[in-house]
């Protein structure tokens, strides 16, 4: 998310609003057009774009969405598609949001009911020293569920998904299902997963971002189901985290993520 607020800070930031559309339910009437837009942070995988009326645009890409950017005027800029949820342009630059997952605008001083619930983002600069303390109580008081899960929950940690889940544990040799409580060292993983994204942000430039982004060849075990283990060449495994509806898949080596 860190990737798609940059996109957003640097197509929007300072300009006021020559068009504006949102394609969604409880936004019908709602009209941004002349604001100027403050800025875009996000928040774990939440995205806040401030305006100068002291509104906030909340969006979150969930699975599937993402935010491009287009020269206003050219049809990639009208969002033509039925799936565009929406639209903010200026002079020079337009954002189209496709599939967004959720889309509210609401008072600038109510953001906190939209992120208060969150653990700390493991993308803050602070996170190192102020995050990293409140994160691990959240992870060990989830006691007996398995740490995969525990890092997908944004209630603990915000911002990992299920391709920073799957990686760290794979380098870290963590079985998948190990009790949160029971993992040798959790600050350890968590500043690896850290690491891992930092870099991941740092390495991705263009004007699109999903997301799920990040899915590459180069992934260890992410994606990666039946083909050989790069470490031990054993077949990696898919399994599955969380309960239906909210199951997501997460991919390890049965050898090198023995139980312990
Ligand atoms: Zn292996």
């Amino acid at each position: 998310m860190r990737r798609t607020a940059r996109t957003l800070e640097q197509a929007l930031t300072g300009r006021p609003l020559l068009h504006a559309e949102l394609r969604w339910p409880s936004a019908v009437g709602v009209d941004l057009v002349g604001r100027t837009v403050l800025g875009t942070r996000s928040y774990g995988k939440h995205l806040l774009t401030r305006f100068d009326d002291d509104r906030t645009l909340h969006t979150h890409l969930r699975m599937e969405g993402s935010w491009s950017i287009a020269r206003t005027g050219t049809s990639a800029a009208r969002g033509r598609s039925p799936y565009v949820r929406a639209v903010l342009g200026n002079t020079v630059w337009t954002a189209v949001g496709d599939r967004l997952g959720m889309l509210d605008v609401v008072p600038t001083r109510d953001e906190h009911t939209l992120i208060g619930h969150l653990g700390p983002d493991i993308l803050d600069d602070a996170f190192p020293t102020d995050g990293l303390a409140e994160a691990l109580r959240r992870l060990k008081a989830r006691a007996a569920v398995p740490i995969a899960e525990v890092l997908l929950d944004q209630t603990v940690v915000a911002g990992i998904g299920t391709i920073w889940t799957a990686e760290p544990l794979f380098l870290l040799r963590i079985w998948p299902w190990t009790p949160a409580d029971q993992v040798a060292d959790p600050a350890g993983l968590l500043m690896t997963t850290r690491g891992l994204m930092v870099r991941a942000v740092a390495s991705t430039t263009g004007p699109t971002v999903t997301g799920e982004s990040g899915r590459g060849l180069s992934n260890y075990v992410h994606s990666r189901a039946g083909r050989p283990c790069r470490r031990c060449g054993t077949p990696i495994e898919r399994g599955e985290v969380r309960d239906a509806p909210m199951q997501r898949p997460i991919f390890f080596c049965p050898r090198c993520q023995a139980p312990g």
